[in-house]
């Protein structure tokens, strides 16, 4: 019964995750009542969103592109993070649910893909190369970690004791097969590497549901996960 052209947008509008026949044509129509300016600044906001958006050199979260400049996200920008303290995820969606703890003031590693030989994906597969090869090594031969070695520190893990002058891979896996054997690889690399006495590898605690989707928990599950964090090598 509609005209053509809103049919058309309401079936884009279905492209996106859990908007369905109803709210799709809802949305088309809202499109209509947008004055000129509203509009116009409608499209413009998606063509930037398009175009600016990439992906942070560093850790892999969406951020923002200003050309000359290297693609640093709003994250690893702030220089009042604990640089010691990375949380590896899968995707970058997954680092926005950290974020909603509103606790974790660490850095991340997006590793875009979990090891799983069975799916025929391995550690090439991943970005641990670049984290074991550049951002590690980077790290530890910084002054400030040196400084930190000789002379103890401040960070507060919260793991233990005589352990605070670690850095620390917080993972945040969805439980499975394929977090499994990630983790295992993970600490085969800290060993090969001989970092053993500096990198700490942590997961989040249990009592998540065993196989839960990291964008549907809520604030509170989160903060209690990052508190109740489980030593795992
Ligand atoms: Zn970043």
């Amino acid at each position: 019964v509609l005209p053509k052209p809103i049919e058309t947008l309401a079936e884009k509008f279905r492209l996106f995750q859990g908007v369905g026949l109803r709210s799709s044509q809802k949305l088309s129509l809202e499109v209509l009542q947008l004055n000129p300016e509203e509009y116009t600044s409608l499209l413009s906001s998606l063509q930037e969103t398009r175009n600016k958006v990439k992906f942070c050199q560093n850790c892999g979260f969406f951020a923002e592109e200003n050309l000359g400049q290297k693609i640093e996200c709003e994250i690893c920008k702030d220089k009042t993070r604990n640089s010691f303290q990375i949380c590896l995820v899968e995707n970058p969606t997954d680092i926005i649910t950290m974020e909603r703890g509103e606790i974790y003031r660490g850095l991340y590693c997006v590793l875009e893909n979990l090891i799983s030989p069975l799916d025929n994906i391995f550690a090439e597969d991943t970005t641990l190369d670049n984290l074991f090869t550049t951002r590690l090594p980077a790290l530890i031969n910084s002054s400030q970690f040196k400084f930190l070695e000789e002379n103890g520190s401040l960070l507060k893990n919260k793991i233990g004791q005589n352990q605070s002058t670690k850095i620390e891979l917080i993972l945040f896996f969805k439980a499975g097969f394929a977090a499994e054997a990630t983790t295992a690889y993970l600490k085969e690399l800290v060993i090969s590497r001989g970092w053993s006495d500096k990198i700490l590898i942590t997961r989040l605690a249990q009592g998540l549901p065993l196989y839960y989707n990291p964008d549907t928990l809520d604030q509170a599950t989160v903060v209690k996960a990052i508190e109740d964090r489980r030593l795992v090598y």
